[in-house]
């Protein structure tokens, strides 16, 4: 039988011991500042979860709202602003910014150093180099510690990542790839335009699936023994839900439960590891800030 990763104990677990580190800094407590610009609900959902984080480990957090129609210039002064005040340690712009926006624009604007989202080019560069002293992105970075803390090494083993985001497919594969205890795999990138899917799904001893396609990886894709990680979160309409949907992965757990060796559910497993990473993320950056 499958083992199941427990996401929500592995994600408690880290903000624990953010909580502890934070605790030993006294009066001195690490600082948030996360930018929302306009109305998306999805993105007031998660922005009003993550302060909830925040505030329980200890992690200051402020939110600056602004309007949908902002223009670009004064967002990126605000984002300087932030820059330069060293109370703040993070900075993270909720995306997806509004249509006008040049998101390549503001998030090369965030001083690395307080990229907790770790979608600035100089981090990035530093996931493809190895170089550990920048911030990998949440969600790549939770998968490794789902992956490490459930008992899974990557060692030699031949990871299949479908998807080639820059926020969870390329990251994912580049951190599995480094020549280290927590990388040194095999990695094969899949996306829309591989032909034959399955042909790659099927060699997988681990399986990352973040391709936003509901259930999409079907039991005949995957072989025995594979480890799955379903990052997938997606909302299909269920009438028999109070709510009229529920959440979907991109992997469709019935059928490939009985042949997986270990496996994230959706909800509970890759989701509740993003906002802890982002504390933990948080947590560097301010030690790096004020060492
Ligand atoms: P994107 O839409 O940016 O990327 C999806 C990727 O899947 C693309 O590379 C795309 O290929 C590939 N893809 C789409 N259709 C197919 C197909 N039929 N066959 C093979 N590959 C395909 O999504 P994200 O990476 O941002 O997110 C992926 C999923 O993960 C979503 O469900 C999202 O909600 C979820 N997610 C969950 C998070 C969490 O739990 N905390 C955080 C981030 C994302 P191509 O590049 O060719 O278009």
């Amino acid at each position: 039988m499958a083992q199941i990763i427990d996401g929500k104990k592995i994600a408690k677990e880290i903000r624990e011991e953010v909580a502890e580190a934070i605790l030993k800094f006294k009066d001195n407590n690490p600082a948030l500042t996360v930018i929302l610009v306009g109305d998306d609900p999805a993105s007031h959902v998660y922005v009003r979860n993550k302060a909830r984080a925040c505030e329980k480990a200890g992690v200051i957090s402020h939110t600056i709202q602004l309007d949908e129609d902002i223009e670009q210039c004064v967002l990126l002064e605000k984002i300087e602003e932030l820059n330069n005040d060293t109370s703040i340690h993070g900075i993270l712009v909720q995306l997806p910014l509004p249509d006008h926006i040049d998101e390549t624009t503001v998030l090369e604007a965030i001083l690395p150093e307080k990229d907790v989202d770790g979608f600035h080019p100089i981090n990035v560069g530093k996931v493809v180099t190895g170089d550990t002293s920048g911030f990998i992105p949440a969600t790549p970075a939770g998968i490794i510690q789902l992956l490490h803390r459930s008992g899974h090494s990557s060692q030699g083993k031949h990871v299949v990542v479908v998807g080639r985001s820059n926020i969870v497919g390329k990251p994912i594969g580049m951190l599995l790839l480094q020549k280290n205890q927590l990388g040194n795999a095999t990695v094969t990138y899949c996306h829309s335009r591989t032909h034959n899917l399955a042909d790659f799904t099927r060699q997988a001893d681990i399986l990352i699936a973040a391709i936003g396609r509901p259930e999409m990886i079907t039991g005949d894709m995957v072989k025995d023994g594979v480890i799955i990680i379903d990052v997938g979160t997606n909302r299909v309409i269920d009438e028999n839900t109070v709510k009229g949907y529920r959440l979907a992965g991109d992997v469709d757990y019935v059928s490939v439960f009985p042949k997986a060796k270990a496996i994230t559910p959706v909800p509970g497993g890759v989701g509740p590891m993003t906002i802890a990473m982002l504390l933990k993320n948080t947590l560097k950056a301010f030690k790096l800030l004020t060492a």
